[in-house]
């Protein structure tokens, strides 16, 4: 029960053909291709936060498809088929954000990808696999002689033509910007209790709205929401340094099966991952600083990376991403009105538009009881 006047519940307390929980790239992708495909309809999207407040403005912003050595661990985890969808779903999610935000205002630069290896053996063992991904990306996406090999800074590295670095906090302020334009309705702080399989949506002052189908986009934190949800948080964690001279490492990189990542931001290194080192106890949605991992990225910046003495860390913060068991994202209905798209599993900046129009299809099929 709440205590709302009777003109408010007039004036805000109506109800939407649709309702997305949660204003991350997921959330407000959806709503906005939602309402692109239905002009007339209603669309409302809930955010607890005063801007978005998950992984999409927290994370690194690699615009990135895989390193080959992360594509050899997943083969260890799923069939082919499986890694195949999934590598063309991160090159249409990546092109499919590009066309709809426009590179300049995502701020992507096309600067290619380095997976950098510390042992020749490594090395040697990954670039053997080079043939077969490089027929992989030619016939999913038409892309001829995408990974090669080469050296940088004293390393054996093996470069994708295809990745880019993007600016993820301009990339959600012109989503926002879109959605708004589009006549979508978002409300902030807005932090959703419940949600109810015939459609109503809660909210932790008691207001309640309507959905004539609602969407749960809040990944990490979806199992709040649906505890039985097969996506479970996963904590990571970045450091950026202070501007350093010379910065040495200009692009995006990756090591040890897409694990520990690292790219140029202007002047300063971003730093990040880790969590495999640690991965039980960032297996949470609260967000914080785990020093054994901080320690692990600093040794790999003084050791491999040889940062000039006297660098510091500027910031670092963490963010909280939603795993499924096998990094597949989830796209289902759940019960009554209400579906799910969550689970991006650390790779949302890529798929996140292309999991929202997957979400859309849905919703155009989907059961509403
Ligand atoms: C440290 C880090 C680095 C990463 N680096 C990359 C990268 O370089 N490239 C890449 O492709 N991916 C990367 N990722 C993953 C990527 O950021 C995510 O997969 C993606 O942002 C997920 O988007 P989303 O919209 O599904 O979820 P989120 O962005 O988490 O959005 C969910 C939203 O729901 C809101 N919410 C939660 N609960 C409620 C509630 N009860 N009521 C209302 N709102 C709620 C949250 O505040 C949030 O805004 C990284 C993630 C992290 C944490």
């Amino acid at each position: 029960m709440n205590d709302l006047s009777f003109w408010e519940k007039v004036a805000f307390q109506t109800s939407y053909d649709l309702i997305v929980v949660g204003a991350g790239i997921t959330g407000l992708s959806s709503a906005l291709f939602y309402r692109q495909s239905h002009p007339g309809r209603s669309v409302l999207v809930l955010e607890r936060g005063a801007a978005p407040r998950g992984a999409s403005t927290r994370n690194a912003g690699f615009a990135c498809i895989g390193s080959i050595t992360e594509h050899q661990a997943d083969l260890d985890r799923i069939p082919e088929e499986q890694l195949k969808t999934r590598i063309k779903r991160r090159f249409n999610g990546l092109e499919l954000l590009k066309s709809t935000l426009g590179a300049d205002a995502i701020g992507y630069k096309p600067c290619g990808g380095y997976e950098l290896f510390r042992s020749q053996a490594a090395f040697s063992e990954a670039k053997q696999q080079i043939p077969k991904f490089n027929r992989w990306l030619l016939q999913l996406a038409g892309e001829e002689e995408v990974y090669t090999t080469g050296r940088l800074n004293g390393y054996p590295v093996i470069f994708n033509r295809l990745e880019g670095a993007l600016h993820p906090g301009r990339m959600m302020k012109a989503l926002i910007d879109r959605a708004k334009k589009a006549g979508i309705e978002i409300r902030w702080n807005a932090e959703v209790q419940q949600v109810v399989p015939a459609g109503f949506v809660l909210l932790d002052d008691g207001t309640e709205f309507a959905g004539d189908q609602v969407l749960v986009a809040t990944n990490g934190f979806v199992k709040n929401l649906w505890p039985g949800t097969e996506v479970t948080p996963a904590r990571g964690y970045i450091l950026l340094t202070a501007p350093i001279d010379n910065l040495e490492w200009r692009g995006t990189f990756h090591h040890d099966r897409g694990y520990l990542y690292f790219r140029d931001v202007g002047d300063r290194l971003l730093l990040g991952g880790g969590r495999n080192i640690a991965e039980q106890e960032e297996a949470t949605d609260q967000l914080g600083i785990n020093l054994k991992i901080k320690e692990y990225l600093v040794r790999f910046a003084e050791e491999t990376l040889k940062l000039p003495s006297g660098w510091k860390i500027e910031q670092e913060w963490s963010g909280i991403m939603g795993f499924t068991e096998n990094k597949m994202p989830v796209v289902k209905h759940m019960e009554g009105r209400i579906f799910t798209a969550a689970g991006l599993s650390g790779m949302g900046i890529s798929i996140g538009m292309q999991v929202g129009s997957e979400a859309v299809e849905l919703l155009r099929s989907g059961s509403k009881k």
